[in-house]
């Protein structure tokens, strides 16, 4: 369930910033009152791609008027059978094979980064397993049961270089106790995650997890007056957005179909020298280049898109964690 006071919070603040923008204004809303130089953006990512598909622009804005950035990956992208058959020319990849891949992924995502303007510092690695998430979710929930077990790495916890906690296994538990503990430690003013309605199981679960950490966080120290201010951005739904035609010039949209009460988008204008480097930094995800690179240059835009948390019934939080592709 939802933490009423924490999405209240949120949603009343996203409400102000939407009428006092609306007012009088045809043009998309900004986010300019959520990025200053006082700003502590924290990015949460499925899998090393998202965030630059998502935020790549904003990130680079925050770090450029002297905001902070930090950048946590859930996964590093290892459970990925045809990105490992493009990238090794084998077709039958050994758990050996998805582990070097997940390494090869992670250090493929710090050179993206530092093109944005990170340093390897501000990146974090999770090393929960990519695919696995939903699943984890849906039926994994305790430290004290059974931990899941990736079918491709054949492991059940994060590699050792990516320990955030000790003894981390793969369980819902564990996974928000190692959000919760990256949360506490960089004290983030703005939050983004991918959307709950994300199709991908790994992002819209992501959602989820980010949400429950908050929450937890907000039951110990509910008198805590720096809530940071979520929003979601969307990666897959159906064959957006290169259904909506493309290029660097042209802007995004919200989806054709996609349900108009779950969202408040919010559009993010950016320079054309942020969307000249989100491109390059794109570029430099050559593995998934491989796979689907005019699907990952169709988010290098003229604007990023991002939508206010808000509260949902016990009935959308059931239909919305569901682990279906
Ligand atoms: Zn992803």
């Amino acid at each position: 369930m939802p933490s009423c006071k924490a999405r209240l919070i949120s949603f009343f603040f996203g409400f102000f910033v939407l009428c006092s923008s609306a007012r009088g204004a045809e043009h998309p809303l900004t986010l300019d009152a959520l990025v200053s130089s006082k700003t502590r953006l924290m990015v949460f990512s499925p899998h090393p791609d998202d965030e630059t598909l998502g935020a790549g622009g904003l990130i680079q804005r925050v770090l450029g008027i002297g905001g902070a950035v930090k950048v946590v990956f859930m996964t590093s992208g290892d459970g990925y059978p045809e990105g490992v058959e493009m990238e090794e020319h084998i077709s039958h990849p050994t758990a050996q094979d998805y582990r070097a891949y997940g390494v090869e992924r992670q250090e493929e995502a710090v050179r993206v980064l530092e093109t944005l303007g990170l340093k390897q510092k501000d990146i974090i690695f999770l090393g929960f397993p990519d695919g696995g998430l939903c699943t984890i979710l849906a039926k994994y929930p305790s430290d004290d049961g059974p931990d899941y077990k990736s079918p491709f790495t054949l492991e059940d916890r994060p590699p050792p270089a990516d320990v955030v906690l000790p003894d981390t296994e793969y369980n819902t538990e564990d996974l928000e106790r190692a959000i919760t503990k990256v949360l506490v430690d960089f004290r983030p003013t703005l939050l983004v995650t991918t959307h709950p309605r994300d199709q991908h199981p790994d992002h819209h679960s992501t959602y989820f997890f980010v949400e429950g950490a908050l929450q937890a966080l907000e039951k110990k120290a509910p008198r805590q007056k720096s809530q940071p201010q979520l929003l979601t951005f969307l990666i897959h739904f159906g064959q957006w957005p290169l259904d909506g035609g493309g290029g660097t010039g042209s802007r995004l949209y919200p989806p054709q179909g996609f349900p108009e009460k779950d969202s408040e988008w919010l559009s993010f204008p950016l320079s054309p020298e942020e969307v000249d480097t989100k491109r390059r930094a794109l570029l430099l995800y050559h593995t998934q280049m491989l796979v689907m690179g005019r699907y990952l240059l169709s988010f290098a835009r003229g604007n990023e898109l991002f939508s206010f948390d808000r509260p949902r019934t016990e009935k959308e939080v059931e239909e919305l964690r569901r682990c279906q592709q």
